[in-house]
């Protein structure tokens, strides 16, 4: 029985003027699945997560989601099916916590105010901040920013959660909490793409690695095997300076 995939990337091709960025990238992801990808800088990781909810265009291929071409699709539903959390962690200053969450929810989903303040609370509480509502940022740690911006990204009810290397600005005491919250929404069953080199992560969440070098997959598979038997040098390589 052939079922669609959450996520088709299929013959993906991008390019900034002259430069090719992504070359001929295809994977799917399944529901449930928690996808880690790997790469030197430069190497597309980044642009690859852009192009999937169209912050980025790409030139060559296609992207699916549940069947459906990213290219076809309206693009505030596509940015509502497909949740990001970034780096850097872009809350606005002038609102609280709760008030950063419940934005995206009044204005797209449509909600009441009253509604957007008990999911923005709900999912509060799921990110371990539930008595954190009222803060605004300046008053939280860079680990509970990030942790709020997982929050405001899953209170718009995603298919699936993109993430691109969520810990690598955050002070290294703080890397464990977000990457708690990360485990537990994997656990529960949400559909991830994760740029990150956070290898215990890895190995403890993800169903697969993905390693992208020079803007193509290099290697992709179970991360035990990734780690123990990579079948090119360059993975092996590569793993050896991670861990
Ligand atoms: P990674 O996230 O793996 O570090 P990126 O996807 O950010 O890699 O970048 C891949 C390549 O694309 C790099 O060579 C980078 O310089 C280039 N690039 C990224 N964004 C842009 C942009 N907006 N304009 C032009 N080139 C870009
Ligand atoms: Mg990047």
């Amino acid at each position: 029985m052939s079922q669609t995939p959450l996520l088709r990337v299929e013959n993906l091709q991008k390019s900034y003027g002259e430069e090719e960025v992504l070359t001929d990238v295809s994977f799917d992801i399944e529901q449930r699945d928690v996808e880690v990808i790997i790469g030197p800088s430069g190497s597309g990781k980044s642009t690859l997560l852009r192009c999937v909810n169209r912050l980025t265009e790409f030139q060559g291929g296609d992207i699916r989601l549940d069947g459906q071409s990213v290219l076809e699709m309206n693009e505030n539903d596509l940015r509502r099916r497909v949740g990001m959390v970034f780096q850097d962690i872009n809350l606005f200053a002038h609102l609280t916590a709760r008030e950063n969450i419940t934005l995206g929810p009044k204005r797209v989903l449509g909600m009441s105010g009253e509604e957007a303040t008990g999911t923005a609370d709900r999912y509060l509480a799921q990110v371990g901040l539930a008595d954190q509502a009222d803060s605004y940022p300046a008053e939280l740690s860079g680990g509970q920013k990030q942790r709020v911006g997982i929050a405001r990204a899953l209170a718009m009810e995603p298919d699936i959660l993109l993430f691109d290397e969520p810990t690598s600005a955050l002070d290294p005491e703080l890397v464990g909490e977000v990457l708690e919250v990360m485990r537990d929404l994997a656990e529960e069953g949400m559909t991830m793409l994760v740029v990150t080199h956070e290898m215990g992560f890895a190995r403890r969440a993800a169903t697969s690695l993905m390693f992208l070098d020079e803007g193509s997959i290099v290697e992709r598979g179970p991360p035990e095997r990734l780690f123990e038997s990579p079948e090119r040098d360059r993975t092996a390589e590569f793993l050896q300076r991670l861990t």
